[in-house]
């Protein structure tokens, strides 16, 4: 990437202010100039750029968001060590052209008097839900706060976190926000490892090891359109390619462990009792210290 001077990531606009971001969306939206919004955690890689392309192709004015979420952390999750790379982040988004940097402060967002969370606890509970039981009410509430912030017309995700766009459609919908929810493919390395701000975390070892968790959903995807259609055959086949399939002998620092593998309608994150259309397979695990999830959509009909 080319090298950009402080001078040059000082004209990107970074607002940092609330009540700034909201003046300057209702100038915009008076003009009748649509805006696109793409929230993120910063420590940022192909997969947010991605969704920055898709942003800037359904909207005239484009705003990224770089805020690491303490509530949607638990007690003993890495909020503290997650990569911050704000800097680095500015430089990207100035080669982006991106209109506006919104960065606000912890404080800014959840001042000492905050009280408000939003919960779907009948989709917050299920797959991640189950190891990170409050992890949806902090994402629902913050994208809900940030909505109201940066008032978007369309706003972008990742499938890369399948359940949570899932849960964010719900809340546009139950509570009528009037923003249209855009996702984008999930980006990967040449290795087929999703791309996630937390591979940082990860040794080349780990990394190497953790690409067998998509060589497993494209061979599980290859079972399937071969005419597999038990779901707990399905789900010891992926067991089996995660646990045995490693380019790297599985030690104490590089196994995989299993959080969860599930087949779900997109609809309601429910196991379907048979198996047609298309389904969602989702998969959790840890590879060390470091979660890491994954999925793809496969259709039942073929
Ligand atoms: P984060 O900064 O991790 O909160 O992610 C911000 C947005 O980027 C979310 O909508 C994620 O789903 C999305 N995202 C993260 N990784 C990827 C990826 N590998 N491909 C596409 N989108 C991604």
């Amino acid at each position: 990437m080319k090298k950009i001077t402080t001078r040059a990531r000082r004209s990107i606009k970074v607002i940092n202010k609330t009540s700034e971001m909201q003046k300057i969306s209702k100038k915009i939206r008076r003009r009748n100039i649509s805006i696109g919004f793409v929230p993120t955690m910063g420590a940022l890689h192909k997969g947010h750029i991605s969704l920055i392309d898709i942003a800037r192709k359904h909207s005239q004015f484009v705003v990224v968001s770089i805020f690491v979420n303490p509530t949607q952390f638990g007690p003993k999750e890495d909020f503290s060590n997650y990569p911050r790379t704000f800097n680095k982040d500015l430089d990207c988004l100035f080669e982006k052209k991106v209109d506006i940097v919104f960065a606000p402060t912890i404080n800014e967002i959840y001042p000492e008097e905050y009280g408000t969370y939003i919960d779907i606890p009948d989709f917050s509970n299920k797959l991640c839900g189950k190891s990170r039981p409050t992890h949806f009410k902090g994402v629902c509430t913050i994208v809900a706060k940030l909505f109201n912030i940066v008032s978007p017309d369309i706003a972008v995700f990742g499938e890369k976190d399948a359940q949570q766009v899932i849960i964010l459609k719900k809340m546009v919908k139950d509570l009528n926000f009037p923003v249209k929810i855009i996702t984008g493919k999930i980006i990967r390395e040449p290795s087929g490892l999703a791309m996630s701000s937390r591979n940082k975390y990860l040794t080349d070892k780990q990394k190497q090891n953790a690409s067998i968790i998509y060589k497993t959903l494209k061979e599980t995807e290859k079972k399937i359109n071969n005419g597999e259609r038990n779901i707990q055959n399905l789900k010891k086949f992926i067991r089996n390619g995660l646990l045995t399939k490693m380019d790297h002998p599985a030690t104490a620092e590089n196994e995989l462990k299993i959080d969860y593998i599930e087949i779900i309608n997109k609809d309601n994150l429910q196991q379907p009792k048979t198996l047609k259309g298309e389904c969602l397979i989702a998969i959790a695990v840890w590879c060390g210290k470091t979660r890491l999830i994954d999925n793809i959509t496969v259709n039942f009909n073929h």
